[in-house]
């Protein structure tokens, strides 16, 4: 019988489990702290439990936190984990500290589907969705690794799902993850510190409104919806109007919200001057915040990151325009860590990638 793996079971999913076992619903809050407040992976030493039950979940469950790989450590303090995945991919996590605050980015999937153009994971192809478990396994070896600083507070204080994957593409196991982040009996970070960033997928970023509120992030990267779609394939189907409108549907009604608009300078692809209109027209009316992306490069890549004056310029013309704009610092590039270059390992099942190779080596 194959056990289930406690980890990644939610509040919910947890009480659901133990009353499947004839057991108290409130046995689940006691599970939770355990598994994630003290990290405790053997049912033997839960000692609040009978031993009956403890029996009981030894016969039926485990708690199995992923398997690091390896881990580097960046000169600048970020540090990256390959987690090997028991199918035989890998994954990539990363920690990044900053004055104040600790943020750890999280993958969500092993590859990605939407072969945005610009994006190292995307050339990788795509294997299948990470488990609840796998996701929110990343979250509690940070924990296991880090935990508190000299004040008893936990080093991770945000998450960003902006790891490996299309998070909204996987979305259950993605919302189950997230509310062992919530839930103060597991990692008590709230909504706001939790930030999902999507390519645009715009049916899931309203479902996302009704279950679980978190700070959003779009990947725009591209003020027009003919160089949107050249980029980003997705943008065929949810083009540019009904994206925004799905992110002011998504901050309506809430005061002090916005949308973090990332945006990824390409040089002389998407950083002209008029690219830059064009961007403040479109988001007119949007609460938003512009964090520009410098380009990563990655192995194969044809682009090339703009230009720090052309940068500079882009985000002065959004100043002036009356939008709140912001570089985003690249951190820990010395071991491959930086946006766009998590790549880990992964046996593309869709073969897309094969397929490409073979249509270069024809043309
Ligand atoms: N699939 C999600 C999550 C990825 S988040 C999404 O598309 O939003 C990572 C962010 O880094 C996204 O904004 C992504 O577009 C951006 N990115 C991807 N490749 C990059 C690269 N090579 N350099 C800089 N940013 C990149």
């Amino acid at each position: 019988m194959k056990r289930t793996n406690l980890l990644g079971l939610d509040l919910q999913g947890l009480e659901a489990f133990f009353v499947e076992l004839d057991e108290k619903a409130f046995r689940a809050r006691q599970l939770l702290q355990w598994i994630h407040q003290y990290r405790v992976v053997d049912f033997a030493e839960m000692t609040n439990l009978s031993k009956t039950l403890r029996q009981k979940l030894l016969d039926t469950a485990e708690v199995s936190p992923p398997e690091v790989q390896h881990e580097y450590i960046s000169k600048d303090g970020t540090r990256k984990w390959i987690i090997k995945l028991s199918c035989g991919n890998s994954i990539e996590t990363v920690f990044i500290p900053e004055d104040g605050r600790g943020t750890l980015c999280v993958s969500s999937q092993v590859g990605c589907a939407l072969a945005c153009t610009f994006c190292s994971t995307a050339q990788q192809g795509f294997n299948r969705n990470l488990t609840a478990s796998e996701i929110i396994g990343q979250v509690w070896l940070a924990n296991e690794a880090l935990g508190k600083d000299p004040k008893g507070n936990r080093v991770v204080t945000n998450v960003v799902m902006m790891g490996m994957g299309e998070p909204l593409a996987n979305y259950k196991n993605v919302i189950a993850a997230m509310k062992l982040m919530r839930d103060d009996l597991a990692y008590g970070i709230s909504w706001r510190r939790v930030t999902l960033s999507t390519s645009g997928m715009v049916p899931m970023i309203d479902k996302l409104r009704e279950d679980c509120h978190v700070s959003l992030a779009v990947s725009l990267h591209a003020a027009n919806d003919k160089l949107r779609s050249e980029i980003i394939p997705l943008n065929d189907k949810y083009p540019i109007k009904e994206l925004l409108a799905a992110c002011k549907r998504y901050v309506d009604g809430h005061q002090r919200r916005h949308i973090t608009i990332e945006y990824v300078l390409l040089d002389g692809i998407n950083d002209s001057a008029q690219d830059a209109k064009d961007l403040v027209r479109i988001l007119k009316g949007l609460p938003s915040k512009i964090n520009l992306i410098p380009f990563n490069p990655f192995p194969g890549t044809d682009y090339r990151c703009s230009s720090r004056n052309v940068i500079m310029r882009f985000k002065q013309q959004l100043i002036d325009a009356g939008l709140v704009a912001t570089i985003r610092k690249t951190r820990g590039d010395d071991i491959v860590a930086a946006c766009g270059q998590l790549a880990g390992e992964v046996q593309d099942k869709t073969r897309r990638t094969q397929r490409l190779k073979q249509q270069e080596e024809v043309a």
